[in-house]
């Protein structure tokens, strides 16, 4: 009867609670002996310049490779370490780590890249953590130029506390490192309020781009902020550019640095160093006329 089915759904709602609970706290303890044990590593994903076509930049990727689990994607655990406030200690490695990687490649001679490395709404939150001192920190420590530094924020971060976010910039960009909003257009921001922010590049989200540019309406978008961040000083960058039609359009209005599959996935250090030595560059149309 009623009664019972209810019962039954009230007994299943509590183990299924249950079970999830149980499977988190297992995952965050896991986590935590995962920084200790050192089982994280940073992928790079090139980014390339146009029109030169050269790769002048790279995204920092965390990677977690669990001894048992296997690879655990960043979207199954990044939102469990920022619940925990394990993403501080975490994000404070990553930082540390793509800034030594960004000197060894320079040390090793290559054209100096600019690092991008993700950070959460804690890492920007300054009661939690003193993020200005940390760069100032890892920069000294690394020995790596600020301008090769660049720091991947998404609107939300920046909308939870908007007057914070705009001193905190001010401050980051001081030190002479470039800003980027990531995911842009997936908010709720507009540009016109978002450039009250002193930032310096725009990545338009992935949803726009993989549906370029056979559709009308991502096409007008794609080329409406590209319009307008131009008009506003501001560097755009395509992320998840998979196609060579993507890669076409993209060129043809004028985006100036794209990143996705067409050219390289985020790869291993080592991979990434071997990337560099073969010279790999993007042929692009405009090159070839
Ligand atoms: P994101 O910063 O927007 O990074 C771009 C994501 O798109 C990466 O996923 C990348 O591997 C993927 N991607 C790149 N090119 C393509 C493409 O052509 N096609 C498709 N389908 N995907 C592409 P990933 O590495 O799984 O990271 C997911 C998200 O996790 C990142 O999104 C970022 O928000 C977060 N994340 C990754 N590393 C860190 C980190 O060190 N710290 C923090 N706070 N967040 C991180
Ligand atoms: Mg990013
Ligand atoms: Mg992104
Ligand atoms: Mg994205």
């Amino acid at each position: 009867d009623a009664q019972q089915t209810g019962k039954l759904r009230y007994q299943f709602y509590l183990a299924s609670i249950g079970d999830k609970s149980k499977a988190a706290l297992l995952l965050e303890q896991e986590l935590r002996q995962g920084i200790e044990r050192g089982e994280f590593q940073l992928y790079y994903q090139p980014k390339v310049n146009m029109p030169t076509g050269q790769i002048d930049g790279a995204e920092a990727l965390i990677r977690w490779f669990h001894p048992k689990r296997g690879f655990v994607s960043p979207g199954d655990f990044i939102p469990l370490a920022e619940k925990t406030g394990l993403i501080v200690p975490l994000g404070e490695w990553v930082l540390r780590s793509a800034c030594t990687q960004a000197r060894v490649w320079q040390d090793a001679g290559f054209s100096p890249l600019r690092v991008a490395v993700n950070l959460s709404g804690h890492q920007f939150n300054e009661n939690e953590v003193d993020l200005n001192g940390l760069v100032v920190d890892i920069l000294k420590e690394t020995g790596l130029n600020s301008s090769y530094l660049e720091l991947e924020l998404t609107e939300s971060i920046l909308m939870e506390n908007p007057q914070a976010a705009i001193a905190t910039l001010h401050k980051l960009k001081s030190l002479g490192i470039r800003i980027s909003i990531d995911d842009f257009g997936t908010g709720y921001s507009s540009l016109s309020y978002l450039s009250q922010f002193p930032f310096d590049v725009l990545k338009i989200d992935r949803s726009f781009i993989c549906q370029l540019p056979e559709d009308d309406k991502n096409r007008a978008i794609t080329i409406a902020i590209l319009q307008m961040a131009h008009r506003l000083n501001l560097k755009i960058v395509a992320e998840g550019v998979e196609t060579k039609s993507q890669l076409m359009f993209l060129e043809e209005h004028q985006c100036d640095e794209i990143q996705g599959y067409w050219f390289s996935p985020p790869l291993s250090a080592k991979d990434f160093s071997d990337l560099l030595h073969s010279g790999k560059s993007l042929p692009l149309v405009s090159a070839s006329c």
